[in-house]
């Protein structure tokens, strides 16, 4: 036997559970228990069965696998959030991730459960997970309003927790005009209104998507007003703009279509506009950060990128002064600017 054997392999012990501690965390969520026990006093599992409506049993083991998992504080007198999950976790919590915690359990984990054939047959699988097999991934996405306002909710959770970090990782107040393609609910560019006062920006994202923020917007006495245009940036005009933003959009797509995009962008932008791309950056060994690579498990036409293949993308669209921030922080930046006329 090795020496290595004698020492327990705990990482892997610990990915062999994982899939039992991301399902603890989805259905606490779904069921709204974090929400139960929210500015309440420690409560005990009857207490909190008896508001959701779920069996005792179930219920504490439930709470006890989360206290296991650190996302729940439990005494003698019962069970209570901890701040982090007071911040994160509590569907109303100030930098919620509850959208994007239903959203995961709801379409990414159905998804999940074929990864099998996805990685045998090279595809995403919703034929199978949801039945039916949509053009592209955000038809599939709004084909109803509840799958709408669900992947909507998601979007806007993980945009208001990375916002702040990409809007300032450059120095963006020597623009006059930015135009978020893409930008979903708008919670990115009300950052940057709220970080650069002399910004104006539009959201310009497809009319079922336009049609759906005003669920999404901050009370209009914090922030400076935000334009919503709606359209598709495949096909038409793109608003006029001295820097253009694409945040978590370029991953979804095949070449073909970046083309298309890409090629409008560079088109439209006049020299010296920039364009701002938000991505996870994967290195160039292409296995981190874990998260975007497990990402990629998803099957969609697109691609996760390194940051040396995002520079020879955007130079040969005709950016240049490709810079990069790594953020550590689930969204790095990147930003370039349409090259001068020679
Ligand atoms: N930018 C947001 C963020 O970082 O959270 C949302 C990213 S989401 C993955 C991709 C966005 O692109 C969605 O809001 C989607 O509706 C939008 N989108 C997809 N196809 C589009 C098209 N053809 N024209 C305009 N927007 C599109």
């Amino acid at each position: 036997m090795p020496e290595s054997a004698t020492k327990l392999p705990s990482k892997i012990l610990e990915l062999m559970d994982g899939f039992r501690a991301s399902k603890a965390l989805f259905v606490a969520s779904k069921l709204k228990m974090f929400d139960h026990l929210k500015n309440k006093g420690p409560l005990k599992a009857v207490d909190i069965a008896n508001e959701v409506g779920t069996s005792v049993c179930g219920t504490e083991r439930l709470l006890d696998a989360c206290a296991a998992l650190g996302l729940l504080e439990k005494t003698p007198q019962g069970y209570s959030n901890t701040d982090s999950t007071n911040t994160y976790l509590t569907s109303d919590g100030e930098y919620s991730l509850h959208g994007y915690i239903i959203h995961s359990n709801d379409h990414l984990w159905p998804l999940f459960t074929f990864l099998e054939s996805a990685v045998k047959e090279g595809s995403r699988q919703n034929h199978r997970a949801f039945g039916k097999k949509a053009e592209d991934l955000f038809k599939d996405y709004y084909h109803s309003q509840e799958v709408k306002q669900r992947f909507m909710a998601a979007m806007h959770s993980i945009a208001h927790l990375t916002a702040r970090g990409v809007a300032t990782a450059f120095d963006l107040s020597r623009f006059k005009s930015a135009c978020d393609l893409g930008g979903c609910t708008g919670a990115l560019a009300h950052e940057l209104v709220k970080i650069y006062p002399n910004l104006s920006v539009t959201v310009f994202d497809l009319p079922e998507v336009i049609a759906n923020t005003s669920y999404f917007q901050p009370s209009a006495e914090h922030t400076a007003p935000v334009t919503f245009v709606s359209g598709d940036f495949f096909k038409d005009n793109l608003p006029e703009a001295d820097l253009y933003i694409l945040s978590r959009v370029l991953h979804d797509w095949p070449d073909e279509k970046i083309h298309v995009l890409l090629s409008k962008i560079s088109a439209v932008c006049k020299p010296g506009s920039a364009l701002l791309v938000a991505e996870s950056v994967l290195d160039e060994q292409k296995t981190c950060p874990p998260t975007a690579v497990l990402q990629s498990l998803s099957m969609t036409e697109g691609k996760q990128r390194s940051g040396s293949e995002y520079k020879q993308l955007l130079e040969k669209y005709g950016f240049t002064n490709v810079q990069i921030k790594i953020t550590e922080n689930l969204l790095d930046v990147v930003l370039c600017f349409k090259a001068l006329s020679p």
